[in-house]
C-alpha cells in the first residue's frame, strides 16, 4: 500500500478480499503496510487487484514455495522479532544491536545455572540458553533433567533478568516449555518434525528454529513457513552447523554463506552457533567474529562454569573468563559494523 493508507481503506480492501475466498493478512511494517494474500490466487492477475484502490502501489507475486518467509512477503522490507524478557523488550533484527546468547548446553543445577547466567549478563549476554530436554545421539547419554530444569530456569531468569531460551523436543511439552522459556528453541535433529513445527507455531512464544545437520536453505525456510503457517510469525533462524565430509578437526561445518544468502531470500532474523558450529571452544572466537563481520543479527554462545565437568558438550563450551574476554574482542567488530549494544559497550 502506498505511504499513509487510510486505515478505513485497508479494512475495506481486506474484507473485498475475503469476499473473494482469501485469507488477507495486514503486515505493519516501519515504512509500508504490505497486505499478504494467502489462498488460491493462481487464476486472478496482478490488475485485477490493483484496480480495487488508488492506495495499491504495487501488487507482487511470491513465486518462492516458502512464502511467508519470503523477503518479497514484505516487499523487501527487514523483519524484525521482539520478545519479551524481565529486563525489557529486546528486538532481533537487521536494524537492531546484535543480541548475545549464552549459556551452558544443559541445565546440570541450580548453582551452576544462576552463576552462569549472572556471568553472561554481566559481559553483555541478553539470554541465557540451557537445554533442560538434551537431544542426545545416544540413548545411554545424559538426556537433560526435564521438568526439574525448567523451575531453575525460571530461578535463573528471576535472578538475573535474562530472557530464557531452552529446546522443546516433544509437543506434549510445549505448554510446560512455553510457561519459563521467553524463546522456544527447535532443535536441530526436529528441524523436519513437522507435528512440532505446527505445534509452536499455534502458540504466542516466539520460536527459534535451528538448521537441520543435513538441511538445504530452502528445507530450513520451508520449516520455518510451517511455523509462520499455523500463526506465529516471530521465527529466527539458527545455523549451527552442517554436516560435511571432513569431521577431522571440526564438530561440523559453519555455514556462514548463510548470512548473505539468507538476507537475499527472507525477512527472518539470523543467529549463528559457532559452538555446535565448531564444536571447539577454542574455534568459537574466530567465527564469532566472522559472524558479526557477515551480518548475524545475533550470537549463540555456550558458556560452562567448569567445561571439563560439563555433562553435555563440554570441549566447545568456553568458560566464563573466555566467554569475558570473547564479549570484548566481539565489540570491536560490533561498534566497527555499528551494530553492537549500546549498553555492552561500557564493557569493552
Ligand atoms: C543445543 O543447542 O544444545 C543443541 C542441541 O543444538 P543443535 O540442535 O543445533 O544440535
Ligand atoms: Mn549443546
Amino acid at each position: 500500500m502506498k505511504v499513509g493508507s487510510p486505515q478505513t481503506e485497508i479494512d475495506r480492501l481486506c474484507q473485498e478480499f475475503e469476499a473473494w475466498g482469501l485469507s488477507p493478512e495486514a503486515i505493519i511494517g516501519k515504512h509500508k503496510v504490505v497486505i499478504g494474500l494467502v489462498g488460491e490466487t493462481a487464476s486472478l492477475n496482478e490488475e485485477q487487484i490493483e484496480e480495487n484502490s488508488e492506495w495499491i502501489e504495487q501488487v507482487l507475486r511470491v513465486e518462492r514455495p516458502y512464502k511467508r518467509a519470503s523477503r518479497e512477503f514484505r516487499h523487501g522490507e527487514a523483519g524484525e522479532v521482539w520478545v519479551s524478557t524481565p529486563d525489557g523488550d529486546v528486538p532481533f533484527g537487521e536494524s537492531h544491536p546484535i543480541v548475545v546468547v549464552a549459556g551452558p548446553c544443559s541445565v546440570e543445577n541450580e548453582a551452576m545455572i544462576i552463576e552462569t547466567a549472572q556471568r553472561v549478563k554481566a559481559a553483555g549476554a541478553k539470554f541465557l540458553r540451557g537445554g533442560a530436554y538434551k537431544p542426545r545421539t545416544s540413548p545411554y547419554a545424559f538426556q537433560g533433567h526435564g521438568e526439574s530444569a525448567l523451575d531453575l530456569l525460571a530461578a535463573a531468569r528471576e535472578a538475573s533478568g535474562l530472557g530464557i531460551i531452552t529446546e522443546v523436543m516433544d509437543t506434549a511439552d510445549v505448554e510446560k516449555v512455553g510457561e519459563v522459556a521467553d524463546v522456544l528453541q527447535v532443535g536441530a535433529r526436529n528441524m523436519h518434525n513437522f507435528a512440532l513445527l505446527k505445534k509452536v507455531g499455534a502458540q504466542p512464544k516466539p520460536v527459534l528454529l535451528k538448521r537441520g545437520m543435513s538441511a538445504t536453505i530452502d528445507e530450513w525456510l520451508m520449516a520455518a513457513e510451517y511455523v509462520l503457517a499455523a500463526g506465529n510469525p516471530n521465527v529466527i533462524l539458527c545455523e549451527r552447523g552442517i554436516r560435511t565430509f571432513d569431521r577431522s578437526h571440526a564438530r561440523n561445518t559453519l555455514d556462514l554463506a548463510v548470512l548473505p544468502v539468507l538476507r537475499s531470500l527472507t525477512h527472518l532474523p539470523i543467529m549463528i552457533d559457532p559452538s555446535h558450529g565448531t564444536g571447539r571452544w577454542e574455534f568459537v572466537p574466530a567465527m564469532a567474529k566472522a559472524a558479526i563481520a557477515g551480518g548475524t543479527d545475533s550470537l549463540m554462545i555456550e558458556v560452562h562454569p567448569n567445561p571439563a565437568k560439563a555433562l553435555s558438550d563440554g570441549p566447545q563450551s568456553l568458560n566464563p573468563e573466555r566467554f569475558d574476554g570473547l564479549m570484548q574482542e566481539l565489540a570491536v567488530i560490533g561498534n566497527a559494523v555499528n551494530r553492537w549494544p549500546k549498553s555492552a559497550m561500557a564493557i569493552a
